[in-house]
């Protein structure tokens, strides 16, 4: 067995009311909140109301920034940071989807640094946060527990992955705020969650610790298919998918994400693909590219499915509609991702020009 090492600092808090139950915990941050959110699911299911209750009762003064928009972009995220230092927060609550939750990462780096840009959110210089603390509202990106945040980088057309490493300090995790969220939100963040689990178990960086996570993640999710594919969520099924995509946040903390995430961004940037159906759609392709045909039937078999046509027969029924794309495109995005050299180094093995235009050519339809 390899060397690894293995570091998770985020604390988990898991239950209803857990916000009430535990808002004592914010006092140890400072005496100034920034509230970092969309703009309104979080006024729709409670979650922003509980976290201002909570400070309200521990005498913590807070501001709220609510224009985070889906794949945030370098200069929201600057904008928000020359509130919250004009507002002088000791610490940063992103409440919402992987979008506030990432920016708040942003944020609390450029907060932190005054005299730093939205352009050294890719600095080489690793910069630390004030304290983050996240409220997930989807069962998806696992945000909560990663240290990693994506922005749309507008120069160069595509999201990134910014330099610097972000835990949360605290992850409060309440099924209660996801029960009204949109089937089509509920599905795609969904298959993130897999996409994470099942990238996270087949990269470089995977590890025993890693997979045994990943392992739990992927029954989890068998459990929950058929409620996915009958658009049917009880209070038990988004329990469960909010634990799997906590699980899967674990897994990528530690080994990263690789192909399907890196072909998967010009998608979204592009052409407006929600970002787990973007990483959903390469999935079967990814893994018939797979060399480690072990881990791959160990994946299957754990989703209870007896080959990867049926899980892409699945993958393209719940998450709708084909994509078309010209050869032209996907020739470009192409290019992109074999330039994007860290979602390469998690692939264990060589992958080369060619070996992308499959997957993306096997993945969408072309004109
Ligand atoms: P999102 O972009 O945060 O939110 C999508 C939509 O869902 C928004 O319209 C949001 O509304 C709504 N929403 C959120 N919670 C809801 C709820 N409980 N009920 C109803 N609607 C709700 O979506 P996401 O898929 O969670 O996050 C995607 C982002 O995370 C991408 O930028 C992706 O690259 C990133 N990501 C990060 C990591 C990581 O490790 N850091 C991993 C994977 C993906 P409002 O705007 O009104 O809130
Ligand atoms: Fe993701």
């Amino acid at each position: 067995m390899n060397n690894f090492g293995y570091f998770m600092p985020t604390k988990i808090f898991y239950g209803k009311n857990v916000i009430k139950e535990k808002g004592s915990l914010f006092t140890q941050f400072g005496k100034k909140a920034f509230i970092v959110t969309g703009r309104s699911s979080s006024k729709k299911n409670g979650s922003l109301e509980d976290i201002i209750n909570a400070l309200k009762e521990q005498d913590i003064d807070y501001s709220i920034f609510d224009e985070v928009e889906e794949n945030p972009s370098m200069e929201m995220v600057e904008k928000a940071a020359n509130i919250g230092k004009s507002e002088k927060a000791d610490f940063i609550i992103g409440i919402g989807g992987g979008s506030p939750l990432d920016s708040a990462k942003g944020i609390g780096v450029l907060i932190n640094n005054p005299e730093a840009k939205k352009e050294d959110l890719y600095s080489d210089k690793k910069l630390e946060s004030i304290p983050v603390i996240a409220v997930p509202t989807t069962a998806g990106t696992g945000s909560e527990v990663t240290p990693y945040a994506i922005f749309t980088d507008n120069r160069e057309k595509t999201k990134k992955n910014f330099s610097h490493r972000v835990f949360p300090k605290i992850a409060f995790l309440d099924t209660k705020y996801l029960m009204d969220t949109p089937d089509k939100v509920t599905i795609n963040t969904a298959v993130d969650a897999l996409s994470h689990l099942i990238e996270g178990y087949l990269s470089t960086k995977a590890n025993i610790l890693s997979d045994t996570l990943a392992e739990k993640g992927l029954s989890m999710f068998k459990e929950c298919k058929g409620a996915l594919a009958e658009k049917n969520f009880s209070y038990e099924v988004r329990e469960k998918l909010l634990l799997l995509s906590t699980l899967g946040g674990m897994v990528i903390a530690q080994s990263g994400t690789s192909l399907p995430h890196g072909m998967g961004y010009p998608l979204t940037y592009f052409h407006h693909i929600p970002h787990g159906k973007a990483n959903g759609l390469l999935l079967k392709a990814y893994l018939e590219f797979c060399e480690d045909k072990g881990k791959v039937n160990t994946i299957l078999s754990l989703l209870d499915m007896k080959d990867l046509d049926e899980l892409g027969v699945y993958l393209r029924e719940i998450l709708g509609e084909e994509i078309f794309i010209s050869e032209e495109e996907i020739n470009a995005y192409t290019d992109s991702t074999i330039n994007n050299k860290s979602k390469l180094k998690n692939h264990p093995y060589e992958v080369n020009r060619e070996d992308i235009l499959n997957i993306y050519k096997k993945s969408l339809m072309y004109k």
